[in-house]
């Protein structure tokens, strides 16, 4: 019974200690994820991304090709009518109204 009172006090220490340096590694990944992103998007103009990805949008949507994946689209029969769907389905899910 004298040793329980030695290895339980020494687990809880143990997973005291286990938890905290976990926690600080967690912390310090994310401040290195953080720095990397910023570093990363610091040229990023909002304004200008959304612009072209808008002009990408419309050529994809003259030519019929799905955005996402590239492949093409096919006229589908759904619940509520004809749809564009992509033809990777179901790997890729993009869909678009017919009109
Ligand atoms: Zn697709």
């Amino acid at each position: 019974m004298d040793i329980l009172y030695l290895i339980i006090p020494s687990v809880i220490a143990f997973a005291i200690i286990y938890y905290t340096v976990y926690y600080l590694l967690s912390l310090r990944e994310q401040k290195i994820r953080d720095k990397v992103a910023n570093e990363l998007l610091s040229d990023f103009d909002y304004e200008k991304e959304k612009k072209e990805i808008k002009s990408y949008a419309n050529l994809f949507q003259v030519i019929q090709m799905c955005p996402i994946c590239i492949s093409s689209l096919v006229l589908r029969d759904g619940k509520y009518g004809e749809f564009w769907g992509c033809s990777s389905f179901p790997k890729c899910r993009f869909t678009k109204n017919k009109f």
